[in-house]
């Protein structure tokens, strides 16, 4: 209508005059978003959208849980904040259900902020840990190309995509990357057939080469999520798992993405059968309904850390970490995650999703498709045989037909120049057979129109 245009001009300008958008610099025609319900978001026109990407990889839950907002609006009611740094009810709640979702040994938690925070934290106790237990030359981390890890300091030298660091270079010091384990393009030159996990072997080498006596962990996700979707052979993990304990290297597991039902399991790292010494949750752990980030550490790490006096505390003080109102909202999105049987459910949409895009397998522009779990990366090339990648051009086109047609998709990261071909969907749970048919009916509409 009339009166929906002049609003929306009205609110362009005022976008254009005080935002800073952190996603899309030069964003001059921003969607203006209004109002989301399960899979959808409707904008201040009224367009709808199905949401194929949940928000950035983390409204789980799907929108509009009222729920959610009403756990929110009781806790705040109760006690919104807690003085003297001490405890309340969400959060001892919170950290038992966290740790009954991680199973396996006792884990102790630390809440702060974000995803990129909880590496923070991670990176700072495994550094600290081995201070406490005699070994304060470990202080490495390795962590492999293509990876995103998060924002700061810390989190920003983790990640391995060039684009991303070099204006804001010196990073957080002592980061190593290897190759991922990208069996498309194969960093070893390997094939399925050959393949002896050369990747795995690499990070070995890095810890070897690197001084084992200066490495005080190595980081991964269970599949690089943002970076790609690149999903290790079934022995990568496992692989891995064995090279930390043999060289006493801690392994960080990053599940800010994969967590909380995304990878088909409870968590990403279940899937190989793996235990974690730490492991780092943000993201789904709230389906963004209010910012809140976990890092988990095994209880018998957290023994080096409750010596008498001062030395052995971790310090890290965080005004808004695991405040009751984040606290209670995480546990209100497990109980639903719990209740409507969702981690079972994104395995069979992941399934779905799979059976309705193996037909894009035979297109020319598509080199390699790839599932884990409910994610679905697909990889568009200029041509199969040489797989030179797919211009950025080619992408935008794909990602704006499909967003012309109302059905929201991702991409990799701008990582460095030329790589950025690999269009992504992570739906919420919610979603319906009918939305994965229109998802992938429009992506292969959008492919054609190509
Ligand atoms: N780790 C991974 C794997 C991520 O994808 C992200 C965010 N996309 C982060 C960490 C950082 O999380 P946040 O944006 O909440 O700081």
């Amino acid at each position: 209508t009339m009166e929906e245009q002049s609003l929306k001009e009205e609110l362009l300008a005022m976008d254009r005059r005080h935002l800073w958008h952190h996603m899309s610099p030069h964003n001059d025609h921003p969607v203006i978003f209004a109002e989301g319900q399960g899979s959808w978001v409707t904008d201040v026109e009224g367009n709808r959208y199905l949401d194929g990407m949940s928000g950035l990889w983390c409204v789980n839950v799907g929108h509009g849980r009222e729920e959610i907002a009403l756990r929110a609006f009781e806790q705040m009611k109760t006690i919104a904040y807690t003085p003297l740094m001490q405890s309340h009810l969400p959060a001892i709640r919170l950290a038992e259900k966290l740790s009954g979702w991680i199973g396996g040994p006792e884990y102790r938690i630390f809440f702060s902020n974000s995803g990129s925070e909880a590496n923070e934290v991670a990176f700072k106790i495994a550094r600290q840990y081995h201070h406490q237990n005699g070994e304060p030359t470990r202080h490495k981390f390795i962590s492999r190309h293509r990876a995103y890890h998060g924002n700061s300091m810390g989190a920003l030298a983790a990640t391995g995509q060039a684009q991303r660091k070099r204006k804001y270079e010196p990073l957080g010091m002592g980061f190593q990357h290897v190759p991922p384990p990208y069996c498309y393009r194969c960093p070893f030159g390997q094939s399925p057939e050959s393949c002896r996990l050369e990747c795995a072997r690499a990070i070995e080498e890095a810890i070897v080469w690197e001084g084992a006596e200066t490495v005080a962990g190595v980081i991964m996700e269970p599949a690089i999520t943002g970076g790609g979707v690149i999903v290790p052979p079934s022995g990568y993990l496992p692989a891995i798992r064995e090279i930390c304990d043999k060289h006493g290297v801690l392994l960080i597991i990053d599940e800010v993405i994969t967590g909380f039902g995304r990878s088909g399991e409870r968590l990403g790292h279940h899937n190989y059968g793996i235990t974690a010494d730490i492991v780092t949750m943000a993201k789904g752990l709230t389906s963004a309904y209010a910012p809140l980030s976990a890092t988990a550490v095994r209880a018998e790490l957290y023994e080096a850390f409750r010596g008498a006096g001062d030395d052995t505390h971790f310090r890290h003080v965080n005004t808004f970490g695991g405040n009751p109102v984040s606290c209670a909202v995480a546990l209100q999105n497990l109980e639903i995650l719990e209740r409507e049987g969702l981690v079972e459910r994104a395995a069979e949409l992941g399934e779905g999703l799979r059976l309705r895009l193996a037909g894009l397998a035979e297109h020319p522009h598509v080199g390699d498709l790839r599932f884990f779990g409910f994610i679905a990366g697909i990889e568009l090339v200029e041509d199969r045989a040489s797989k030179e990648p797919a211009s950025a051009d080619k992408v935008m086109k794909v990602l704006s037909f499909c967003r012309s047609r109302g059905v929201i998709l991702g991409k990799n990261g701008d990582t460095v120049p030329g790589y950025a071909n690999i269009v992504t969907a992570a739906p919420p749970f919610v979603t319906t057979e009918a939305e994965l048919d229109l998802i992938a009916g429009t992506l292969r509409e959008a492919l054609e129109s190509l």
